[in-house]
């Protein structure tokens, strides 16, 4: 990319495409420049956000109601005509929308903003700073009346939040009958009547910055559609909303507590916003903190997302290890999907190997004729050319007839069907190196049967005792139904999940901090990446993070005065 002395009027705009829309401004450059500024700037904006899911659509809505001149950028390619499908209805799109769009679309407020963040701070483990959470509390606790000057009709529902021990005062729940694909359409339209340029096919590649004062001065793109490197002046701030590391394979090992780890949903989340930051000198937060619990994922899959599972139309199943032993209250309070993932960290450091990864769930034709075992949510709402997830299918024979999901006669039977599978190959080259060193070649599956069988009639007489108990865990009794009608059934799960929540540290004005707690100047945040979310994640909690910090982060931005 040209950088140097120029001193030369620059207007550039050979790179655009009639994909694009206009160049808000063009630089004009007269003076002599710094070495770290390019010779010349191909679009201005006054703040340029990077991200077109919800926290970028909140942070540009709101940088542009303060005043400011906005432009976006935003990774995945335009597609003509784009609709997102959710429980039947369709939703038109014009770009972007990131796991936003393919979310429950699940948000909160609250009635006392100082409850909220103590709990916030105290599901954090303390690792978020009280007036950080404060800053969010005091945003949320008006956000019905935000999301009614959006257009976005919201039905509070007053109840208790998910934590019994921890009071978060009133949490009124809303949940988005169109879920993310409606909440991001109704975002997008925001967006478009303020006629805000967002420019698709574009993702950012690195920040501009200024060595001595550390001020973010623009960002560094790539017009996918030309191949043209980019440069866009921010005249007085960027901010990052690039979601999180969800896909991108040497983070999660590196970063996560247990690997594989899959997502359900937006490909393009590859922690572009942590690599840009950390280059900048930004501290990371909360790497190791996500929402996750156990999926089916199929490595021979074309698309990398996992199948989002939440509970199948019956109990009569349970969670095994590798070796086939029960480990967990499979319906723990609060909402598994999102807090059972510490459950499959377990080592073994004398093999080595996670002991539940994959873990196996065990089921009769009951369940299997209780319709799909996972939730039409995640990247299968999507076109295919974002990258879709084949469905599954209703009745699961599909993936049955694939080999995806094993069967036997008798549960003896079914361990054998099971074993000799190699789940671990093809994933992370670390994990399965040429010369099969790698710790994971040698995993296969290896169950006892008999093990198998009496783990299943241990449950099964936990669930006809009388009363009903898990003398073991402490499923809930309602939840105790034994696994008896065969054919019986096991497909493997994964640590999967909705997103993961690490990225640059955040204050309270939404500013991207080092690791000593100093703003970059110019630098702010919103959403996903570097989420406030630090230990114990609450349900529909990054939604609402996305609407109440786009809006501290996109005021705070457009306040900034111009450096040039
Ligand atoms: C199936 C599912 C269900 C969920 N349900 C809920 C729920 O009900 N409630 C809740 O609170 N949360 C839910 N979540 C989580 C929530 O959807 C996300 O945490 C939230 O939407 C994140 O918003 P975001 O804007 O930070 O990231 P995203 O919405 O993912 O947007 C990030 C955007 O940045 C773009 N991008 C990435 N890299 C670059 C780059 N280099 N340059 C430019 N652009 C880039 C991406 O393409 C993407 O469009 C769910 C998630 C999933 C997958």
């Amino acid at each position: 990319m040209a950088r140097g002395n120029a001193t030369t009027t620059t207007t550039d705009t050979s790179t655009q495409t009639t994909t694009l829309p206009a160049v808000t401004s063009t630089l004009t450059q007269t003076t002599t420049v710094q070495p770290w500024l390019p010779a010349k700037w191909d679009y201005t904006a006054d703040v340029v956000v990077v991200g077109y899911g919800g926290a970028g659509a909140v942070a540009a809505i709101s940088a542009h109601d303060a005043g400011a001149n906005v432009l976006v950028l935003e990774k995945s390619p335009p597609v003509a005509n784009r609709v997102n499908t959710y429980g039947g209805n369709t939703y038109a799109i014009s770009g972007g929308g990131g796991n936003t769009c393919i979310c429950g679309g699940g948000l909160w407020s609250c009635d006392s903003a100082d409850s909220f963040a103590q709990a916030l701070y105290q599901l954090s483990w303390g690792s978020t700073p009280l007036d950080v959470c404060q800053a969010f509390a005091n945003v949320d606790a008006n956000l019905v009346s935000w999301c009614g000057s959006m257009n976005i009709p919201v039905s509070p529902t007053e109840g208790p939040g998910w934590y019994t021990n921890i009071d978060t005062g009133t949490y009124k729940s809303m949940i988005m009958p169109g879920g993310g694909a409606q909440l991001f359409s109704l975002l997008d339209a925001q967006v478009q009547k303020r006629n805000i340029t967002v420019m698709l096919g574009t993702p950012a590649t690195g920040l501009i910055q200024n060595p001595t004062t550390m001020e973010i001065l623009g960002v560094e793109a790539t017009n996918l559609a030309t191949n043209a490197a980019l440069n866009i002046k921010a005249n007085k701030a960027v901010v990052l909303c690039t979601g999180g590391f969800e896909f991108n394979e040497t983070m999660k090992l590196n970063y996560l507590k247990a690997y594989p780890t899959n997502f359900w949903g937006w490909n393009y989340n590859t922690g572009d916003g942590i690599t840009m930051a950390a280059k900048v000198g930004a501290g990371m937060w909360h790497m190791n903190c996500v929402s996750a619990a156990l999926s089916p994922w199929i490595p021979s899959n074309p698309s990398p997302s996992s199948y989002p599972f939440l509970y199948p139309g019956a109990s009569s199943w349970i969670w095994v290890n590798k070796h086939g032993v029960r480990y967990a209250n499979e319906y723990p309070p609060p909402l598994a999907i999102d807090t059972f993932y510490p459950y499959l960290t377990d080592f073994d450091t004398s093999v080595p190997e996670y002991t539940r990864i994959p873990s196996f769930m065990i089921f009769d034709s009951t369940v299997m004729q209780a319709g799909a075992l996972v939730v039409p949510w995640g990247v299968h709402q999507l076109p295919a050319a974002l990258g879709s997830n084949p469905t599954w299918s209703s009745d699961n024979s599909t993936e049955l007839a694939k080999g995806w999901i094993q069967t036997g006669a008798t549960i003896a039977d079914l361990a054998s069907a099971i074993n000799g599978l190699s789940p671990f190959a093809g994933i992370h080259p670390s994990l399965n190196s040429s010369n099969n060193t790698g710790p994971a070649n040698s995993i296969a599956i290896d169950i006892d049967p008999n093990v198998l069988t009496e783990t299943v009639n241990t449950y099964n007489g936990y669930c006809t005792s009388s009363p009903p108990k898990d003398l073991q865990f402490g499923r809930p009794a309602l939840n105790l139904v034994p696994i008896q009608k065969a054919p019986f059934y096991a497909v493997a799960m994964w640590p999967a999940g909705p997103n993961t929540q690490g990225g640059p540290i955040r204050n309270a004005k939404g500013q991207v901090c080092t690791s000593e707690g100093n703003a970059i100047p110019r630098l702010y945040s919103n959403g996903e990446l570097g989420s406030v979310w630090g230990l114990l994640y609450h349900g529909a909690g990054n939604i609402t993070e996305c609407l109440c910090y786009g809006q501290i982060s996109g005021q705070n931005a457009a306040a900034e005065t111009s450096w040039s």
